[in-house]
């Protein structure tokens, strides 16, 4: 069982203050979303999460604190980003951008396991494997996006906005998939402006309004909250 606790967390950019204070949490084997509208600070908390942001506050992995940690030390200590725009290589073929998420693994064994894990678990990459990623539809290229984090054999994966530029029946497949995969024991934190998938598939959520956290609790409860559903589902 693995959890991060977030405690205290603030991130600015030079004078502008994005992140103000937050503390939340998350573990293995749930889902745990971040819902909230345009700016409220949800991509700089998962950039501050991997290091990618100077921050204040504690990071705590099963009560150490990763705070001061690099964003390559953290990726060692099994958390991965996928980020937002997926930031895969159109130009090379599925397996190559797979192989360059697992770019700490050292051997070729081990590596070439992780892809045939990777094609078991999403098919489609599977027949597409020597296919340019640029050529995938909009679907695809977000699976290969997440198939990639996942080839550093994270314990928690950190989704930015997964959702973004899919059709409904699309996304509906990938949160599938997080269900998936949080019953491998995968801890997934996904940020979400597509509030009411988020809440349905999480065990826990937080609503993130300008840097602080206005309403917790658990996905299903936040689904039916009044004030959830005037902001973010009508
Ligand atoms: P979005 O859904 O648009 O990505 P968000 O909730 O992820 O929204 P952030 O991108 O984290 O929000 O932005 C939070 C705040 O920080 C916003 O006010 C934004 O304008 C500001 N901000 C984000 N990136 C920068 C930056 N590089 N420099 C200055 N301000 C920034």
């Amino acid at each position: 069982m693995t959890n991060v606790e977030v405690k205290n967390l603030h991130v600015n950019y030079g004078l502008i203050k994005a992140v103000k204070g937050i503390s939340f949490s998350f573990k293995s084997g749930e889902i745990t979303s971040l819902i909230g509208s345009n700016g409220a600070g949800k991509t700089t908390t998962l950039k501050a999460l991997c290091g990618l942001l100077p921050h204040k506050g504690e990071i705590l992995l099963n009560g150490e604190d990763i705070a001061t940690l690099n964003a390559p030390d953290r990726l060692r200590k099994k958390i991965a980003l996928c980020p937002e725009g997926r930031g895969i290589f159109p130009n090379l073929t599925v397996t190559e951008n797979l192989m360059l998420g697992a770019y700490l693994q050292k051997s070729k064994d081990k590596i070439q396991h992780l892809i045939e894990q990777q094609f078991t678990m999403f098919s489609r990459l599977a027949e597409r494997k020597d296919q340019l990623a640029g050529t995938l539809s909009g679907g695809e290229q977000q699976m290969l996006a997440i198939s990639r984090a996942l080839m550093s054999e994270p314990d928690m994966l950190l989704l930015d906005e997964p959702s973004l530029g899919l059709a409904p029946i699309i996304i509906e497949q990938i949160f599938q998939k997080f269900v998936d995969l949080k019953k491998t024991g995968l801890g997934v934190l996904v940020i979400e402006q597509n509030a009411s998938l988020a809440l349905e598939v999480s065990e826990k959520a937080y609503v993130l309004e300008t840097g602080s956290i206005t309403l917790e609790g658990r996905g299903e409860d936040l689904l039916h909250d009044k004030r959830v559903i005037d902001a973010y589902l009508s």
